[in-house]
């Protein structure tokens, strides 16, 4: 495959000295374990496909958006006694992410899309106490969450279930082990009502929630799945990457009988 320009890992500098790019795109995933049957890389590879295939339907409509290389580490504080579920502190990330943004601030690139592929990785605070620091427009993207998994998906379990196992055999279907060998991703519900009902909220135990490191059954999943919600997802946030590159964002708000 030749270098693809959009993507920073397989650009040079004779090509970035004379684009001007408009947004950058920082995959941020995790390394953690996905049941029996999918990789620890599995939300680094989603991030990768999803960040690369929106941004070349983007770089296609003339939109100067560059992928940054995927950050392969998520938030795994409730899985520490998983062995090799790799932990980076939320303040960890805060620190990374001001790095990164201050070094587009000093070269001009005026905006940043982390595009987030973990569950357990939540930038929204992040960018609250960043945003005024910097110059450079700061957003988040979770990619699972772009398109409802309800039209798509059987069962709803959120981790190593059906539609990550769907998306994988879609993108990476030699990584994917046979799903005789999955567990059922049966997940253990919370004795308070409260946390049952969504309003209270603690992390979640892992090993004391699932016994197989998976949330939902992964038996449903079909390539044909993944293939059509991955290109549902990534149309809207190629769509959004577009609509961004031409937008000022000291202009963001506008009358709702103006919007088209
Ligand atoms: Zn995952």
């Amino acid at each position: 495959m030749p270098p693809r320009p959009y993507i920073l890992a397989e650009t040079t500098w004779k090509a970035v000295k004379d684009t001007r790019f408009q947004v950058a795109v920082l995959p941020w995933g995790a390394t953690e374990a996905h049941n029996y049957h999918l990789p620890y890389a599995t939300d680094n590879i989603q991030c990768d496909h999803v960040a690369a295939e929106a941004a070349r339907r983007a770089w296609e409509a003339g939109a100067r958006v560059v992928v940054l290389p995927t950050i392969p580490f998520g938030v795994q504080t409730g899985q520490l006694d998983i062995p090799l579920c790799l932990n980076l502190n939320p303040s960890t990330q805060a620190a990374m992410l001001a790095d990164l943004a201050h070094s587009l601030d000093v070269q001009a690139v005026p905006k940043l899309v982390i595009l987030n592929g973990h569950g357990g990785n939540d930038f929204r605070q992040m960018i609250r106490e960043l945003q005024p620091k910097v110059k450079c427009f700061l957003t988040a993207v979770s990619w699972y969450k772009v398109v409802d998994p309800k039209g798509h998906f059987q069962d709803l379990g959120d981790h190593a279930g059906e539609l990550e196992t769907s998306v994988m055999l879609h993108i990476a279907p030699d990584l994917v082990r046979p799903l005789s060998e999955a567990g059922d991703g049966r997940e253990k519900k919370p004795r308070l009502a409260a946390m049952r009902e969504g309003w209270a909220w603690a992390p979640r135990q892992w090993t004391k929630v699932s016994a197989d490191t998976g949330i939902g059954d992964p038996r449903a999943a079909t390539r044909e799945k993944g293939a059509a919600y991955f290109s549902a997802a990534v149309e809207k946030i190629g769509r959004f990457l577009i609509d961004l590159s031409a937008t000022d964002v000291k202009d963001l708000y506008v009358d709702p009988t103006k919007i088209k």
